[in-house]
């Protein structure tokens, strides 16, 4: 036996895996290391021949490349150069590219490997945007951005949520701390179920600042089945909410309930933190996602969790003030 045999229980050194892009339908061909980063050149493993038009095979005519921000390994960025085949199709002429969507979202810069590195490091270790950024070696809006439409789509993902909904609560939370001054959150939630002694407070949205604007905007945007179910808008005790509510939906009753709404407001926030918490492990919460199904391997790791550690790890995020504000800030739109 050779000493380049790799001893028992160890595989084979494979860049591909320790990368973790297997799970992303991709290979590694290359790689560049660079003072400052790292480049792995990759290519897509499926070939995606056939044409999306006319069903008949295409050519391969020509390559582009694809650069992705993957998770940073030790901390030093990691760039992906997919080779992208392009195909004609010999019956119709329809030119397409090989499907990367398994690896990153239509027109993202950020693998989903990276993505969700960003999104664990800003939500569960508290790190700044900017220092997520530059792990990511790509520039500040890039990883705002990214973070952001994530965020929200893991927190806010369930479109049925607005049915059902006879008492709201609007409340104002301060999401970041700037040197020119706090920016503020208008967070709604569900009071219905602790009306009806039913459950606890859910959050039904977030839109960006404090104004009258903001949450007559919102009231304005959902359908009449919503606005004439509407018959309690509880609120902390800003009138403009209340102007908002008595000109978008005149028949419900306002009621100033400063605490009570600030304390159930609360109480929807953690519980969206969990769910994000849950999400980025991959412990749950994926399950109805339609385009996370065929993702599993990506998460299959975090399945191994016990039910004493996701405990540990919510508890955590329960005991912790800054999470708040970073939660929040995370669900709101860019
Ligand atoms: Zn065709």
């Amino acid at each position: 036996m050779s000493d380049a045999t790799p001893p028992a229980g160890f595989g084979r050194p494979d860049l591909t895996a320790f990368a973790r892009l297997d799970g992303l339908g991709l290979s590694v061909t290359g790689q560049r290391l660079e003072p400052d980063r790292a480049v792995l050149a990759c290519r897509v493993v499926e070939p995606d021949q056939w044409c999306r038009r006319c069903g008949s095979e295409g050519a391969a005519r020509d390559t582009v490349i694809r650069r992705l921000a993957h998770e940073p390994l030790g901390w030093r960025p990691t760039v992906l150069e997919v080779v992208v085949r392009r195909y004609r199709c010999a019956d119709c002429g329809h030119v397409w590219r090989q499907d990367t969507s398994a690896a990153a979202e239509p027109r993202a810069k950020l693998s989903r490997t990276g993505l969700r590195w960003a999104l664990e490091g800003i939500v569960v270790a508290h790190l700044t945007v900017a220092r997520v950024a530059e792990g990511l070696g790509v520039a500040w809006d890039t990883a705002n951005n990214a973070v952001l439409a994530e965020g929200k789509r893991l927190l806010i993902n369930d479109p049925t949520r607005f049915e059902g909904v006879k008492v709201i609560g609007v409340d104002e939370h301060v999401w970041r701390h700037t040197r020119r001054g706090d920016k503020y959150v208008t967070v709604i939630i569900d009071l219905t179920p602790v009306r009806d002694g039913a459950g606890p407070a859910r959050l039904l949205d977030m839109v960006e600042g404090r104004s009258k604007a903001a949450f007559k905007t919102w009231l304005a945007d959902r359908d009449d089945a919503f606005r004439d179910a509407v018959e309690v808008v509880a609120m902390d005790g800003f009138t403009g909410f209340k102007t908002a509510a008595a000109e978008e939906i005149p028949d419900a009753v306002t009621v100033m309930d400063p605490f009570h709404v600030v304390r159930l407001a609360g109480d929807a926030l953690d519980r969206c933190r969990r769910r994000v918490q849950l999400a980025i492990h991959g412990h749950r919460g994926f399950r109805d996602d339609p385009l996370y199904k065929s993702r599993r391997t990506l998460h299959t790791g975090a399945d191994l969790l016990t039910d004493k550690q996701s405990d540990r790890l919510r508890a955590l995020f329960v005991d912790d003030a800054h999470v708040e504000v970073e939660a929040t800030w995370v669900s709101t739109s860019a």
